[in-house]
Order: structure tokens, then C-alpha cells, then sequence
């Protein structure tokens, strides 16, 4: 006899998705493709394995995800490799490895898929989680950036959300960051004492950082530190006005958020994110902004580039509150078959409808009537359609709505439209 081993479960910050979870997050990518198919996005897929060196170039050395949070290890040929803890970076590496800049113009990708980074798990917080993300490669000009956060606000909207907010800040280009940075340093000179231990590491290594700390004992000290936006150079004030004019036209709503300077290196000018009130500690819900000087540092030719991070497991709880976006019905047909003469109908007219793309489900077991009708509700089936020996002799089948309990005799023929019919009438 073997012994049962213990069992098996998923890795800490993993989960699997269920069938009837799994219902509402295709509907929300169903949404996205619909939105970004508008907007002329087009899907790219990059593989979730990369160089680790790719991450370390982007997203930067010295940010918590390069040094805490990869999950990277040597392959069988000591070659170092890193499960992607964000797709922006691929996206690049994939523009450039692909020339796709030789085709000129403006390129526009989204992509839909897992990301992997070794947090504390939490509500809303995962190891392996999910982004849906998109990005605009080949253009800085600001109406690239006013249209994006247009685009984003009408896909929440689209899945029922109310209770959002777009904060907005401008983190200056190569020049006038450097400058911003000497200024902070600076002021961080005289405050740092006051600030926690991990502000003080970040004011000599990457004093940025500092306004992102979320400790609230410091919350008074940061708030005294110098703003970037009063450090812009002419061009990216100029830049930054005409994203918010843009908006305003637009009639998109903002939020001016000097603080929000975002985790990763290679942002310039426009960042923003999206928080949702009924969040909690995660509320961030999604991020992104311009980074036009990525594309260099990954070798490639200069090509400026905007783009978003859709945190998905977030932004799904944030739609399951809202409670507007419904997973479709699970099933348009049910069909109970009474008596040993009304399986083979019956499973002609299965295949006959699965055939015509109105899902259907049947048992093949005998089972009675009522019991039939209770896994027709189980499955959460539109229609019963019911076939026993009456219904044979009289050719013509009992359908039975399951929402009004109403019930209808249609000839077999008939069946497909009938269907198509009702289900179209009743969305
Ligand atoms: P980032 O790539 O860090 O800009 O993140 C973009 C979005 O991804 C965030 O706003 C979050 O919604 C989501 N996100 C980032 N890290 C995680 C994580 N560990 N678990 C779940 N969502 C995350």
C-alpha cells in the first residue's frame, strides 16, 4: 500500500482563479480588448521568462522590485533569468528586437497577462498577480497622454466603476529631474533625521523615493519638501500644461498629485495612477506614465513611449463592488430527455445547438424530471428544454424559460431560433 502524502497546495501569493471568478475576469479582459480595439491598441504577447539583466537596466537597480522582489534564478546554463515582475520592459525589448520602429509611426500594444514579484502577500496584494497593461510607442507629443487617460476613465466606466480618482504629476526629463534631485537632497540634508530608517537609506541613494513612503509618522516631514513641478524646465511645463488643458477639454477629471513620483526608474514627465476609495491599504489600482528615454537605455533607437499597468486582481475587486459588470449566463440550454426512446433526439439536439453556438449540456445518466430541472438551475441554464415520451409523440418540445418559469411546446426544427431569439430579446 503507498501512503497518501500530504497535500499539496498553492504557492504562498498564488491562488487559482475558479470557474465562477474566472466568469467576471473574462468579461473585464473581454472589455479591455473592445476598448483597446477603439483606441487601434494591438495585442502583443512577450514570454514571462526574461534576462535578468533587462529588469536591472529599466526598471532600475536600486527599486525594491530588482533588489527584494524578482523571482530569478540560474538556468541549467548558468544563464540568470527573472519571471517578469512588470511587461513594459518586454515590450521595449520586443520593439526593438523586432525593429518595429522601421515601420515609423506611432505603434500601440496591450497586453494581457501574469507578472510575478515576491511581495507580503495581502488583500489585493500577490506574488503572482495580473496586470492588463498598454503602451504607446513613438510619439511624446501631450495629446498622446490626455487620449490615454481618456481611454482608460471610458473602460471604467464601461465596467461600472464610480468611485475613482486620477492623480496627476508631471516627474520632469533627464535635466530638470537632476536638478529637482540636487534641491531635495538638499532639503532632505536638514530633515532626514526626523524620517524613518528606510527614508534616510533612500535620501542618499534615491532620494526620489522618499515621497513615496507610506509611513505615517513622516507624512508631516515629506510634505515640506520641495515640489518637482516648481523645479520643471520650460519644455516640460509646457509639456505638462498642455496634458492637463487637454484633459480639461476632454472632460476627463484629475487630480494634481506633486508627490507621485512612481517605482520605477524610468518614467519622465506624465505619471499618474488610479485609486479607488472602496480599495483599502492597496488603492492603487492601476499606474503608469511617459518614459521616454527607455527605449535607449535598452540599446534601442530614442522612442518615446507612454503606458498604464491595469492592476487586475485590484481592479477586480473593485468592479465585484461596484456590482455593475455581470459574467454572462453560464448556459443558454439544459436538456432533460425522460425514457430510453428520448436520448438520441435528445443528443442531436445538443449537438445540433452546440453546433450553432447556443451552449448546451445534457446528462447522459436517466434522471426524473424535477432532478433534471434542478441541475438545469445548478448550471444556471437560460432554457430547459424538455424531452420525453409526450413530447416525441406530439413532435414538438417543452421549453422552459428557467428565469420566468414560463414554458412554450416548440417543434424541434424550430429550436435553434426560438433560442437565438430569446436570448437576444433578453441581452
Ligand atoms: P506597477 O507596475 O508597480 O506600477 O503596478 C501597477 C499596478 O499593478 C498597481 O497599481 C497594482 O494595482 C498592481 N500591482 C502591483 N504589484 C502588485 C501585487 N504584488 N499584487 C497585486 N497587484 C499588484
Amino acid at each position: 500500500m503507498s501512503r497518501r502524502g500530504e497535500s499539496i497546495r498553492a504557492v504562498k501569493g498564488t491562488r487559482d482563479l475558479l470557474p465562477a471568478e474566472a466568469a467576471l475576469w473574462q468579461r473585464v479582459e473581454a472589455e479591455a480588448r473592445r476598448i483597446f480595439l477603439a483606441y487601434n491598441f494591438r495585442e502583443i504577447r512577450t514570454p514571462v521568462l526574461e534576462q535578468t539583466a533587462l529588469f536591472a537596466r529599466s526598471v532600475g537597480a536600486d527599486t525594491d522590485i530588482v533588489t527584494k522582489e524578482m523571482y530569478t534564478f540560474h538556468d541549467r546554463d548558468d544563464e540568470s533569468l527573472t519571471l517578469r515582475p512588470e511587461a513594459t520592459a518586454s515590450v521595449v525589448r520586443a520593439y526593438i528586437e523586432h525593429a518595429l520602429y522601421n515601420e515609423g509611426g506611432i505603434h500601440k500594444l496591450y497586453y494581457i497577462g501574469p507578472m510575478f514579484r515576491r511581495e507580503r502577500p495581502q488583500k489585493g496584494r500577490y506574488r503572482q498577480f495580473y496586470q492588463i497593461g498598454a503602451e504607446v510607442l513613438g510619439s511624446d507629443h501631450p495629446s498622446i497622454d490626455a487620449e490615454f487617460l481618456e481611454m482608460l476613465v471610458l473602460f471604467l466606466r464601461r465596467l461600472g466603476l464610480q468611485e475613482f480618482a486620477l492623480l496627476l504629476n508631471s516627474v520632469g526629463c533627464a535635466n530638470c529631474r537632476a536638478e529637482y534631485v540636487k534641491t531635495l537632497r538638499r532639503a532632505l540634508e536638514r530633515l532626514k533625521a526626523s524620517l524613518c530608517v528606510d527614508c534616510q537609506r533612500r535620501s542618499e541613494t534615491n532620494p526620489l523615493r522618499v515621497l513615496d513612503c507610506k509611513v505615517e509618522a513622516d507624512q508631516p516631514v515629506i510634505e515640506k519638501l520641495p515640489h518637482i513641478l516648481e523645479h520643471l524646465c520650460p519644455e516640460c511645463r509646457q509639456h505638462f500644461e498642455r496634458v492637463t488643458g487637454e484633459l480639461d477639454q476632454r472632460g476627463v477629471a484629475y487630480q494634481i498629485t506633486p508627490r507621485l513620483v512612481r517605482g520605477l526608474d524610468y518614467y519622465t514627465r506624465t505619471t499618474f495612477e488610479m485609486t479607488s476609495s472602496v480599495l483599502g491599504a492597496q488603492n492603487a489600482f492601476l499606474g503608469g506614465g511617459r518614459y521616454d528615454g527607455l527605449a535607449e537605455m535598452l540599446g534601442g533607437p530614442r522612442t518615446p513611449g507612454f503606458g498604464v499597468a491595469i492592476g487586475q486582481d485590484r481592479l477586480m475587486l473593485a468592479v465585484e463592488q461596484a456590482g455593475q459588470l455581470k459574467a454572462g449566463d453560464r448556459l443558454s440550454a439544459y436538456v432533460a430527455w425522460m425514457g430510453e426512446a428520448a436520448l438520441s433526439p435528445a443528443t442531436r439536439l445538443v449537438q445540433e445547438l452546440r453546433g450553432e453556438d447556443v451552449s448546451a449540456e445534457i446528462s447522459y445518466e436517466p434522471i426524473k424530471l424535477k432532478k433534471s430541472l434542478g441541475v438545469a438551475n445548478r448550471l444556471g441554464a437560460r432554457f430547459a428544454i424538455i424531452v420525453g415520451e409526450g413530447e416525441l409523440a406530439a413532435g414538438r418540445y417543452q421549453v422552459k424559460d428557467m428565469t420566468t418559469g414560463q414554458q412554450e411546446e416548440v417543434e424541434p426544427g424550430r429550436i435553434v431560433s426560438y433560442l437565438r431569439e430569446k436570448l437576444a430579446s433578453s441581452g
